[in-house]
């Protein structure tokens, strides 16, 4: 684990987050800056910086992921009226935290623009 890494730091426990979801090497919580009335962020504990880095997890802990992001949507109340799921990798992504997480967005109806 990076010792600067936000995201590993809040894994430890170390900063805190409104946690909504946690199982099996993965996590879930709000978004510091919502950009949706519902704005989740899905992370692997272990660390990788992108998923670009994605290889550096197992296969199961891949899978599992997917299932979880669906999982927390649903958790949210979002499976009706629906959600988008994105990760940003690099600059032109306009990357800001360098350890994996998916943006679970929903609770209105989101820009067609992204
Ligand atoms: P990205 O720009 O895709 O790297 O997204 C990073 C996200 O992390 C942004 O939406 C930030 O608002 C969010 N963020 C930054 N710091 C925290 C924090 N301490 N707790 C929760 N979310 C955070």
């Amino acid at each position: 684990m990076p010792d600067d890494c936000l995201f590993c730091r809040i894994v430890a426990g170390e900063i805190p987050a409104e946690v909504v979801r946690r199982s099996d090497g993965l996590l879930a919580f709000r978004d510091i800056s919502p950009k949706a009335p519902v704005h989740v962020l899905v992370i692997p504990e272990r660390h990788v910086q992108s998923l670009a880095g994605v290889t550096g997890l197992t296969q199961a802990e891949r899978s599992d992921m997917l299932a979880f992001i669906a999982e927390v949507a649903t958790q949210e109340g979002l499976d009706e009226s629906g959600y988008r799921v994105t990760t940003n990798h690099g600059p032109d992504g306009q990357q800001s935290v360098f350890h994996l997480h998916w943006h679970v967005l929903g609770g209105t109806q989101l820009s067609d623009s992204m």
